[in-house]
This record gives structure tokens, sequence and C-alpha cells, in this order.
């Protein structure tokens, strides 16, 4: 296969990272979701800088750094629920807030990029999942000019652990775009409690909880943006999201074509080898094609990030790179699934089948109905949610 240049630098990139990842989780076998969460971010994963290549060599820009660096810690063979918390710290927080929030007030939330200080994304409600504007969650402005903050978020990635959350809340009572605004909220804060991690199917390592908040004191500066701005954030924040989030997902479906190549090369019956069959040989290569799709779609969007791409201008092409890669990540699965035979279906055999997880992600970061209605109407239906 040929690379080009760029393709080469990347490839490169996420080699260092994996092998930078799987050194830094030697001997962290056992120890928690924040401490290997440590390690790695310790390596520069969540940091600006893009590639821990040596200096003569090219980097990538950022952006595609950054998922260079997601698909390399899974290239690792780190764990899918990490892997994800970290891309949607990255993606879905880190690069928008970034982006709007002053300097001063991104560096009071304390050391995000070393791992110190965890973010979560606080949106969902038990009520209201797809539809934001029927979240019940409200900040009501105080005379002296803070908020109080009352309600509570549920199914909230890294709730259970993170430090600070992006907590979308209502200031208006109206269903109108402008109802709702963004808030950082220390977690440590005073009237904040949690819930969790409750265990569950898909991504299990990454633990999820609940935040309830009652009456909660936020100063002004809380505000991320102007009152009113919660949905345009959202917008910007999604959009990250369904464009790189699944990053996350390129390492382990690197190491499970791999291991099933293996697979149906070693593996006899019928006095043959199984890869010898021509149908197990287009199912290896239907694999070998949803990987190949989805890489090519997550760093093409990158690239255009890294290009100066905004994006909101991109949420059109991020749902449909989400769609994409989710419905790919799936199959993919299923075939390797087939493959495996009855080991897919036992622990430890080195062959086990994880469907749940790429099941999930036609939930998360937008429902995949949901995303296709959006993409329509973009496309010119009259069509609503
Ligand atoms: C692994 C994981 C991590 C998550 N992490 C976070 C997080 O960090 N922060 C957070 O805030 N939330 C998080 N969520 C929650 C996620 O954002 C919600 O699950 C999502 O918004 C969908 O909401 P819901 O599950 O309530 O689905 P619902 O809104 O109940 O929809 C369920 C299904 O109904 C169908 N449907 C509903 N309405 C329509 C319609 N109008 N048109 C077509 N189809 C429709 C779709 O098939 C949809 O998938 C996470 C979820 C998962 C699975």
């Amino acid at each position: 296969m040929m690379l080009s240049a760029q393709d080469t630098e990347v490839e490169s990139s996420v080699a260092d990272w994996a092998r930078l990842a799987e050194s830094a989780l030697t001997g962290l076998d056992d120890a928690d979701f924040r401490t290997r969460w440590r390690a790695l971010a310790a390596l520069g994963t969540l940091g600006d800088a893009p590639s821990p290549r040596r200096d003569e060599v090219p980097r990538p820009g950022p952006v595609t750094g950054a998922v260079a660096a997601v698909e390399g810690i899974g290239l690792a063979g780190t764990e899918a629920g990490l892997c994800y918390a970290m891309a949607s710290q990255r993606f879905g927080i880190q690069f928008p807030l970034r982006a709007v929030l002053p300097e001063r007030t991104w560096r009071d939330l304390g050391d995000v990029e070393g791992g110190e200080v965890l973010l979560c994304h606080a949106l969902t409600e038990e009520g209201g999942g797809s539809d934001p504007l029927s979240m019940t969650t409200r900040a009501e402005r105080q005379a002296d000019g803070t908020y109080l903050l009352t309600g509570r978020k549920s199914f909230v990635t890294a709730a259970p652990v993170a430090d600070v959350a992006l907590v979308f809340a209502r200031t208006a009572s109206e269903r109108s775009p402008f109802a709702l605004s963004p808030f950082l909220v220390d977690l440590r804060a005073q009237g904040v409690e949690r819930d969790g991690p409750f265990p569950k199917t898909a991504l299990v390592e990454a633990p999820m909880g609940s935040l309830e908040f009652t009456g909660v004191r936020l100063p002004a500066d809380r505000l991320v943006g102007e009152e009113g701005s919660g949905l345009a954030l959202l917008t910007v924040t999604t959009a990250w999201e369904r464009a790189l989030l699944l990053s996350y997902a390129l390492g382990p479906m690197r190491r499970v074509l791999a291991r099933t190549v293996e697979w149906c090369r070693s593996r006899r019956h019928f006095g043959r080898r199984m890869g010898s069959s021509h149908l197990v040989a287009a199912r290896v290569s239907d694999m070998a094609l949803a990987l190949h799709r989805s890489r090519e779609l997550v760093y093409r969007i990158a690239a255009r990030l890294d290009g100066g791409a905004r994006p909101r201008q991109l949420s059109a092409d991020a749902a449909l790179t989400k769609i994409s890669v989710a419905e790919d990540y799936l199959r993919f699965a299923q075939q390797a699934a087939m493959l495996g035979g009855v080991r897919s279906f036992i622990e430890e055999s080195g062959l086990t089948a994880d469907l749940l997880t790429p099941m999930a992600a036609s939930t998360y970061a937008g429902p995949n109905d949901l995303l296709r209605v959006t993409v329509a109407r973009e496309l010119g239906l009259p069509v609503e949610n």
C-alpha cells in the first residue's frame, strides 16, 4: 500500500504513541481509572504537543496529532473505556472550550492537560437525551450576579471521578434556542452530589454516573460566554465529538483485525487453513474496508480542522462521519465475532468479541437516527426531529 508523506508522519506518530502508552501502563494493570488516566496524560496525550517525534521530523497539525495520540493509545491495547473517555474530554470539551474561554479562565481550571484535573460534559437528563431543550436543570441569576444551579444530569461519562463539569442549564423557561447556558461547575462545591459509577455493558471501563445540583452557587465568571449561548456552544462541542470521538475505535479495530488475520491463517478445518476459504477472506477484507474508511474519514475531518475549518461549518460532515464510523465499527465487530466462532464468546480466549461497545456508538454524541434526520434536513427535506 502506498502512503503519502502525511500518512507516513501520522503512521509514525501513532506507532510512537502506542510504544509510549504501552510502557507508561506497564505495571498499572490493576490501577484505578484515574491512575491510568494520569499515566497516559503524563505522556502529553491531552496536551498541545501533537507528537512525541523528534524535532527534525515534520509533525501533524494539533488536531491530527491528537487523533494520532488517541489511535496510538488504543493500538497499545489500552482498554476502550479509557480511550473513549480521553477522546471525549479532548475533542468534546478541551478543543471547543479552549476556543471560547479566555486563557486565564482556562488556566484557572488547573492542570487539565497533565491529567490532574478531569472534565466531564453534563448535558443529558433522564427525561431528555436527544432533546436538550426539554431539560429541567436550571441556573437562576441572583441579585448579586451569581447563579443558583438546581437539577440532575444523568449518564455522564467520568462524572464519578471528574473535578469540573461543563453543565448545560436552563436560564430561561421557554423552549427557545437562547434558553440554555453553559457553566463550568466545580464538582467539589457545596450542593453537588454524585451517583455512580454504575455497572454498564459497553465501554465498561469508563465510569459513568449522575450529578445532582441542589442550589449550587456559581460565581458569574463560571458562565461560559454569554447567557443564552448554551445551544450555540452545544452545536460546537457536538460537532467536535461527532467528527473525532470515534478516533478511539481505530486502535482497537487495528488490533482486532490483526488478531483475526492471524486466527484465519492458523485455524485449520476441512483439511485446510480457514483463511483459504473465499468467504472467510471476503469477511476479512470487509473488516479492512471498514477500518480503512473510518480512518480516512476521521483523519480527513481532523485535517480540515487543522486547516482552519470552523466546527460549526462542519456539522453536517461531522454527523456523516459519526454515522459512518459508528456503523462500520459495528459491522467490523460482527465480522470478527463471526470468524472467531465460539471463542468470540469465551472470556480470555484471545478472540473475545465486544459487540455492545460498537453498538453504543449509535447512541452517544447524537443518536444515528436523529443525525440522519439532521443530514436530510440540511439537504432540504422538510423534516423535523
Ligand atoms: C457510552 C455513553 C456515554 C455517554 N456519555 C455522556 C456524557 O458524557 N454526557 C452526557 O450528557 N450524555 C452522555 N451520554 C448520553 C447520550 O448523550 C444520550 O444517550 C443520547 O443523547 C440519546 O439520548 P437517550 O439515550 O435518552 O435516547 P432517546 O432520546 O430516548 O432516543 C432513543 C432512540 O429513539 C429513537 N428516536 C427518538 N426520537 C427520535 C426522533 N425524533 N427521530 C428519530 N428517532 C428517534 C432513536 O433511535 C434513538 O436512538 C452517553 C451515552 C452513552 C451510551
